[in-house]
């Protein structure tokens, strides 16, 4: 918790110079022991509900305990979830509210499932004296022996600390009670496996450079049965332009008959506004051919011509998609390109490349990662392509294994993706852009999916309201 003034915050968080993942506390030696050392900047709950804080107190705190504090609070996903997930009791005064909203609901299963299953670090593993090469980390029951191991090595560390004579004379609570709370999150993570063990899936592991581990990660395939203890108010309200009642019921674990759904029977946006024309050119999949993939491509030129004094967007599936369609596009269009992840190779920020498309007035996003929340307004896009279906990613274990137990979530999935795409580039009433999908396998989900699909999508699609 070393300080340093670092003027470029970009360079600060590659350097690792954030306190995101601090516990706000240090070990710091004290008359020859060892005791933590809470950062002075933090402030306490009271003093900002009270406004006797000291100046200057951490910007973070004073952010996330005013929310506590106010009527009405706005939190992202993340923040709002790790007080329900660990800080419930303490907070428990402030949290009893009436309602709560969630938006962007058809998002809710990616947030849960950061928060239950658990995530064993290298650290820990170290700090419980474990010889990591026992285990196979590929191997449930292996997993659940390792955390079985070190919810035995916490409990020995606070009997030992708590009978030692230094503990006697001098009690040091805090290092007692951050010992207890990981011997309670090792414990309850077995219990939460043993109570359902067909439930849970080991992903593969992180390993660093050199190939040792670093996390492992253990993930309930259904979050149903978890959804609810972040759901606790009396009322909740879930909004999304693109979920369904029974999916999503289904899902989250909750009751149809307790859930009232408000399908909006037209999209408040004119229809001529957001055309879609399903072009139907190949269908893409691991087994297409070579020619196939051009075809789909020197489709997208021509589109692009058609719209040549435009700013537009193109989506696709996966980083390499991304590659080859730059690779084989005209020259022209190729320059007009500029491909946007949340990550990019040149160390820009999602937000940064779509600022430079701003400046550019016939510039074409291309990426595998716009499908949803980012804001193409206005001339920002009035073109879209959707080059091909964005099934989720089926080599991974979780994935695997949810769409054996419940094949339509996948599609599901599939669909949602899809329909946020369309929505990137018309964000208002007076705003308009033409969208064109381009990968034959849309029918298949829309097919597949079409109880699913929104009421307010029909026009576009071109399928009888009911
Ligand atoms: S209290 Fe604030 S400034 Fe201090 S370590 Fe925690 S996040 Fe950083």
């Amino acid at each position: 918790m070393a300080s340093e003034k670092v003027d470029n915050e970009r360079r600060a968080m590659r350097w690792g110079l954030t306190c995101d993942k601090g516990e706000c506390q240090e070990r710091v030696n004290k008359n020859g022991k060892e005791v933590f050392e809470v950062c002075k900047f933090k402030p306490t709950i009271n003093q900002v509900e009270e406004n006797t804080q000291d100046s200057p107190s951490c910007h973070y705190y004073m952010q996330k305990y005013d929310a506590l504090v106010s009527k009405h609070s706005l939190w992202n996903y993340h923040a709002f979830f790790t007080i329900m997930k660990f800080n419930k009791k303490l907070f428990e005064e402030y949290l009893d509210r009436k309602i709560t909203v969630f938006d962007e609901a058809h998002k809710i299963e990616d947030q849960i499932i950061q928060f239950v299953g658990f995530d064993i670090f290298s650290g820990q593993i170290d700090e419980c004296n474990l010889n990591s090469e026992k285990y196979d980390f590929t191997d449930l029951d292996s997993m659940i022996q390792l955390t079985d191991d070190m919810a035995f090595s916490y409990a020995k560390k606070i009997k030992d600390i708590k009978e030692s004579a230094a503990f006697q004379n001098n009690p040091d609570y805090e290092l007692i009670t951050g010992l207890e709370r990981r011997h309670d999150r090792s414990t309850q993570a077995k219990i939460d496996i043993m109570s359902d063990k067909d439930n849970f899936i080991v992903n593969n592991p992180v390993k660093d450079l050199n190939g040792n581990f670093r996390i492992i990660s253990v993930k309930p395939i259904d979050v149903s049965k978890f959804a609810n203890s972040f759901f606790e108010t009396e009322y909740q309200i879930f909004m999304s332009a693109t979920i369904d009642k029974s999916s999503f019921c289904e899902n989250m674990g909750l009751r149809q008959d307790d859930v009232a759904f408000v399908d909006t029977q037209k999209s408040p946006f004119p229809i001529e506004n957001r055309s879609i024309e399903l072009l139907n050119i190949r269908r893409l999949s691991y087994g297409s051919t070579e020619e196939d993939e051009l075809e789909v491509i020197k489709t997208i030129d021509r589109i692009m011509d058609e719209h040549s004094d435009e700013r537009g967007l193109i989506l696709t599936s996966s980083i390499p998609r991304c590659q080859k369609i730059i690779r084989y596009l005209s020259h022209k269009n190729t320059q007009r390109i500029r491909i946007c992840h949340s990550k990019n190779k040149d160390g820009k920020t999602q937000d940064e490349v779509i600022s430079e498309h701003a400046t550019d007035p016939t510039g074409v996003l291309l990426s595998s990662s716009l499908w949803e929340g980012v804001d193409l307004k206005d001339d920002l896009s009035r073109f879209q392509i959707i080059a091909k279906v964005p099934y989720p990613n089926y080599t991974e274990k979780r994935t695997r294994a949810k769409m054996d137990k419940f094949p339509l979530w996948y599609t599901s999935q599939t669909l949602t993706k899809i329909l946020q795409g369309f929505g990137r580039s018309i964000r208002s009433e007076d705003d308009w852009a033409k969208t064109y999908v381009l990968d034959t396998a849309v029918n298949n989900v829309f097919f597949k999916g079409q109880q699913m699909i929104p009421k307010a999508y029909y026009d576009v699609l071109g399928m009888d309201n009911v």
